[in-house]
Order: structure tokens, then C-alpha cells, then sequence
């Protein structure tokens, strides 16, 4: 996942801070015009002075020109208001997004950081007739907490493993929120994989990982993931959510949509045993037979050769049955039917975020991750494929 760092805002050239060449400054990050994303990238914040929101008050209404702003409740109730008017972690918000946004980002779940170090949760959207909607939770409110105890036991994954970082409290934690926001089906395609805590993958920007050899799956869970948690969160405002919870779903998604050609993989190994196992038995078998056909009668070595050449024959048969099998257990992993049937929903919809243009795979990764942790951002970006996970698609018959 990409980082980005916001820069401090001053009174004198503040109009120079877009100059400063952020990523995604000025927008245009996605690749097509009609790209909607989630905003997944984190902004990692800087210590503020109690300046920097003086110099705010005046210099945001400035940027914002004309662009309404619409503040929403709890329960969604929204009311028309002023940049003038807004809290100043609801300023800030605004400016983080009016300086690190792409034209194509239309929600951020942002951690702002006031100036005496509290942070507050707040959600920025994109208005459909132009400005912002912000909808803020309390000033200081903690991230939702889980229990992070014995989590194999009452999830029925494989082991937490530590290579060279710690399960610690904290991560458990939000391994526990993942898990808890699975439905039983799902928690069933996670059973018995393991998740790995290191301290970071081989691509440093890597929160997480899902690896998958032949039949054998595993997660990994890296530093950078559990960083992220102190500038965003993901969910609503009133109950905010570790984003890393959404990086765990993610990985979760790809343990999904790969399920049909991991399963497909397991029968190949199965199978693959099994023959490996029949032909060993059939050398044996024809070294016998070459060592004690003296001792046969010629009645009995003619039955043998041929009960030994029927063996070799029907083997035969199988080994061509087994390759067929490998290259659907192949084609099964480099696509198959859960991939097929959120393609389908997606249609030539923009996927939900920019990370999710990478690959089919990571599209239906970072919807299912939504989906999971804010599903309303979800329907709001692609109602059909909040609809398509709603009535468990992504599960198969
Ligand atoms: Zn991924």
C-alpha cells in the first residue's frame, strides 16, 4: 500500500504545498475517466502546531472556493454548513483530502491529529453534485477492541506463527475483529491456515500477504499494516475500525476466490500419491515376476504377465486422466469461478480502489475487504457488488 505524507500547513506560501509533488497531488491517479475509489492509501500525519489550524481557519474556505460542504450525523442526516464552521479536526480532514486526493478518491476514513495529539475519526466524501460531505466521531475515540485470545481455537484457523515478530496483544487483536466479521462459511475456508507475523514482507509496502503453494495456504501479517492504524480507520466514524482489520480481510478475500483451486490443487496431490503409490507397487510386482517366473508354471506366468500389463495399461489411462486434472486445477487457480462471478457483477464498473485496478484478484480482494469492514462505503461506491457478497456469491452453491 502506498504511503503519502501531508505536509505542515503555514500561512506564508501555503499555495506552494501542492508544489511539494505528493503523490496524487492534483489527481488523476486512476487510469480511466470514470475511476470511483475508496481512498486506501494512508496519509501519514505529521505533529501539528495549534498554528497550523489558526492558519487553517483562514486559508481552507480559500481552497475550498464554492465547493459546498455538508456535514452528516449518526444517522445520516445531513445539514448544509461552512468551512468557517466546521470543527477544526473536520478542517483538517478537508485539507487533507483537498491536498493529497485524486479526482478519482471518494471516501476517506482518515485518524486526524489535533494539535494536543488526540485524534479524531473522520469520514470525507465526495458530494454527488460537487463538494463534501464530513461526518465526525468524538475527539479521542479509541479504535474497537477484540479480545485476541485463543484465536485458533474459536475460529478454527491453523496456528498463529511468529517469524521473527511477535503476535503481540495488539495484533491479535485485530485478528480477532477480522475473524469476528467473517460469517461461518468464510471462517470455514480460512480452517486451519496458519498466520505468520514478520516484520516485513518482501515488497516493504506489503501490509499483509496471502501465499499460496499447490495445495498449502498460509497469511502473513507484516509491521507496516499495524502502522497504518494511527492515521486510519475504516468503517463509520461513531465505531471506528483499525484499518489493518481491512488489510486481514483483504488476504481473507484472496483465501476466498482461491479456494476452488486450492481444493483442486489438494486432489491433485491426493491423486498424485495415489499413483505414485500404484506404480511403485506394479515395479515391484514386475520384479517379481521377472525374478520367479522360472519357478511358474506357464498357465500362471501367463496370467501374471497379463494381470501386469492390464495394470500398466490402465495407468496409463489415469496418468492422462491426472494430467487433464492438473490443467484444470491450474486454470482453477489462475482464475476460476468465484474471480468468473465477481467479473460478472463488476462488469466495466470501476473497481473500489486504486490498488484494486492491479489484477482481478486484488479487485475482488479490496471489494470483499469492504464489504466486510464498511460495508456502506461499499454499496455507495458499487451496490451490486455489496449485493453480489449479500447473498454469499462469492461462496459458491
Ligand atoms: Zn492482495
Amino acid at each position: 500500500m502506498e504511503h503519502t505524507i501531508i505536509p505542515r500547513l503555514r500561512l506564508a506560501g501555503v499555495l506552494a504545498v501542492c508544489a511539494l509533488a505528493l503523490a496524487g497531488c492534483g489527481g488523476g491517479r486512476g487510469g480511466r475517466s470514470n475511476a470511483r475509489y475508496y481512498e486506501a492509501a494512508v496519509v501519514a500525519q505529521r505533529d501539528l502546531s495549534p498554528q497550523h489550524f489558526q492558519a487553517l481557519k483562514v486559508e481552507l474556505p480559500k481552497r475550498l472556493g464554492k465547493q459546498p460542504i455538508v456535514v452528516e450525523d449518526a444517522a445520516g442526516r445531513q445539514s448544509p454548513t461552512t468551512a468557517e464552521k466546521l470543527s477544526a479536526a473536520a478542517q483538517q480532514a478537508l485539507y487533507i483530502v483537498l491536498e493529497t486526493g485524486s479526482k478519482a478518491s471518494q471516501e476517506w476514513d482518515l485518524r486526524v491529529r489535533l494539535a494536543d495529539n488526540r485524534r479524531v475519526p473522520v469520514t470525507v466524501r465526495r458530494a454527488p453534485g460537487g463538494g463534501f460531505v464530513v461526518r465526525q466521531g468524538d475527539v479521542g475515540e479509541k479504535l474497537a477492541r477484540g479480545q485476541g485470545k485463543d484465536l485458533p481455537q474459536r475460529y478454527g484457523i491453523g496456528n498463529l506463527v511468529e517469524q521473527g515478530a511477535e503476535w503481540t496483544p495488539r495484533a491479535r487483536e485485530v485478528l480477532d475483529i477480522a475473524l469476528d466479521a467473517l460469517d461461518d462459511r468464510e471462517r470455514k475456508v480460512l480452517a486451519a491456515i496458519p498466520f505468520i507475523r514478520r516484520v516485513r514482507g518482501d515488497d516493504a509496502s506489503h501490509g499483509a500477504l496471502y501465499k499460496q503453494t499447490d495445495c498449502k495456504a498460509e497469511i502473513f501479517l507484516f509491521d507496516t499494516a499495524l502502522r497504518s492504524d494511527s492515521d486510519q480507520f475504516v468503517g463509520e466514524p461513531e465505531a471506528p475500525v483499525a484499518t489493518s482489520v481491512r488489510t486481514l480481510l483483504h488476504e481473507v478475500g484472496h483465501a476466498i476466490h482461491q479456494r476452488p483451486g486450492r481444493l483442486a490443487w489438494c486432489a491433485v496431490e491426493r491423486k498424485e500419491r495415489a499413483l505414485r503409490e500404484r506404480v511403485e507397487a506394479l515395479n515391484k510386482r514386475g520384479q517379481a515376476f521377472n525374478r520367479g517366473q522360472g519357478r511358474l508354471s506357464a498357465k500362471d506366468r501367463e496370467r501374471e504377465l497379463g494381470a501386469i500389463k492390464a495394470e500398466q495399461k490402465a495407468l496409463e489411462t489415469e496418468k492422462s486422466a491426472f494430467e487433464q486434472q492438473v490443467k484444470e486445477a491450474r486454470k482453477a487457480v489462475d482464475r476460476g469461478p468465484v474471480l468468473e462471478a465477481y467479473g460478472k457483477v463488476l462488469g466495466k464498473a470501476s473497481p473500489p480502489t486504486a490498488y484494486a485496478e492491479t489484477s482481478a484478484k486484488e479487485s475482488f480482494a479490496e471489494s470483499y475487504s469492504l464489504f466486510r469492514a464498511d460495508p456502506a462505503a461499499l454499496k455507495r461506491l458499487l451496490p451490486q457488488v455489496h449485493d453480489f457478497f449479500a447473498r454469499g456469491g462469492h461462496l459458491g452453491p
